[in-house]
């Protein structure tokens, strides 16, 4: 039976991205269908790193206030050296006259999918189906129309004016419109160790970056159950095996190279992912559009991923709600040109940057990376263009600026 309804907005995909759509679409008073494969957020550890313009974004649904009484405020952030320790620490306070959110706000990703979540389930413009898979996707000239796989099974069919992909690196939207996802995969995949252990007593500030030419660290604190954990980013070898890389007995050896003092705290969660960057060679195809991890991947280090796909969803939503009042749809064009121009000048470049910086090889150049970093955290005008890219804000000016 196909269940049509021309009058909204399908969207595939309930993660961070595509909740974020359905929520701004409400704001934007379009009607929305999120269809969503799971039964609920994946509550495995992800993103968890919330930067100023992403706090605005999701200001005016309460989302923000909520995030702020149960995530961390992370006011500055460091660079370290695995041997000499502290590099550098950027004080966030710098972007006081660029944004209200003058830092990064720290809380897991299911955590944020379920504060959205809750919004958008009480809006009488949105329907949300749990256990609901897209398969297939046929265009038309009125409108799109996905085919469903249920849980249970049952097969179905939905129909909309447009459809957001918002469902993630393997989007099944994106393959369904032929568009390419263009860029690399790195040959190392980065090893999560989360540990009770608090790295603050030793310096650490809660988002902490350390260099090194063998084994970076990128560490961080999340609420966890309240009190408090940290996750440790590292890279792999391809040679190294799953299982002895996922066993915690050897992650607890790997944290304790790294910071001895580290063997008081207990390894809680291992995890093993495979890290890419890659842009879709176009967020729109006719009445489909693609947002988030559909639509661009990369490493995590600087954690811009998600919040790269909330703006998007803002965007899009913005869009939509211009377009449901009447206004051209070329204005879909614009949202292809800007986030697309961006994902690959900002959310690429940035984080190919700053992987490479934590595992510079050559000596000479690490002491020199090391010594413009003392310099520009020294310096309140360099630091604060420095901020301005690396919190996502320069990035948002300059998608404003593309026609
Ligand atoms: C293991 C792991 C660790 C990560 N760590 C970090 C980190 O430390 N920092 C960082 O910035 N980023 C990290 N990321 C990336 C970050 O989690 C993503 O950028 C973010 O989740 C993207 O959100 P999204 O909504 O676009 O996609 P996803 O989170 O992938 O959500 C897609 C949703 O769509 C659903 N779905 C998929 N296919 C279909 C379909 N056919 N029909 C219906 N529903 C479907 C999925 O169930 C999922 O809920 C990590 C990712 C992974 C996998």
């Amino acid at each position: 039976m196909v269940e049509t309804d021309a009058a909204r907005v399908l969207v595939a995909g309930g993660g961070p991205a595509g909740m974020a759509t359905a929520l701004f679409l409400i704001e934007n008073g379009v009607p929305v269908l999120l269809l969503e494969r799971g039964e609920g957020p994946h509550a495995d550890p992800r993103a968890a790193t919330y930067h100023p313009p992403t706090l605005e974004m999701l200001e005016r649904s309460g989302v923000t206030a909520e995030l702020h009484e149960r995530g961390i405020v992370a006011r500055s952030w460091q660079y370290r050296d695995r041997r000499a320790g502290l590099v550098a620490e950027f004080d966030l306070q710098i972007l006081e006259g660029d944004t209200r959110y003058p830092y990064r706000l720290q809380c897991e990703q299911h955590k944020l999918v379920a504060m959205m979540e809750r919004r958008v389930a009480a809006s009488p413009l949105a329907t949300i189906l749990h256990g609901v898979e897209v398969v297939a996707v046929t265009q038309h000239a009125a409108g799109v129309e996905v085919a469903v796989m249920h849980a249970d099974g049952r097969s179905g069919r939905f129909g909309g004016r447009w459809l957001v992909g918002a469902d993630g690196g393997r989007s099944v939207v994106r393959k369904s419109q032929d568009i390419d996802f263009r860029g690399f995969t790195w040959p190392e995949r980065f090893l999560v160790i989360t540990t009770t252990f608090d790295f603050e007593p030793l310096g650490f500030a809660y988002s902490s970056y350390t260099m090194d030419p063998e084994e970076w660290t990128a560490t961080f604190k999340v609420p966890g159950d309240g009190s408090g954990i940290w996750r440790c980013v590292f890279p792999t070898r391809p040679e190294e095996n799953d299982d002895e890389l996922l066993d915690f007995e050897r992650a607890k050896a790997r944290l304790a190279a790294f910071v001895p003092e580290s063997r008081e705290g207990r390894v809680i969660h291992t995890n093993l992912y495979a890290v890419h960057q890659r842009v879709a060679a176009t967020y729109r195809r006719g009445r489909v559009l693609l947002a988030g991890d559909a639509a661009h991947v990369n490493n995590p280090l600087g954690g811009m991923g998600l919040n790269f796909g909330i703006h998007d969803a803002h965007s899009l939503a913005e869009c939509l709600g211009r377009i449901w009042r009447g206004e051209s749809d070329a204005l879909l064009d614009r949202y292809d040109r800007q986030r697309r121009d961006v994902a690959e000048r900002y959310l690429q470049a940035q984080t190919i940057s700053n992987k490479k910086t934590l595992e510079e090889r050559d000596p000479q150049r690490r002491t020199q990376q090391q010594a413009e970093m003392r310099a520009m955290a020294a310096d309140t005008a360099a630091a604060r263009r420095y901020l301005l890219r690396t919190s996502m804000i320069e990035g948002l000016r300059a998608a404003a600026m593309i026609a």
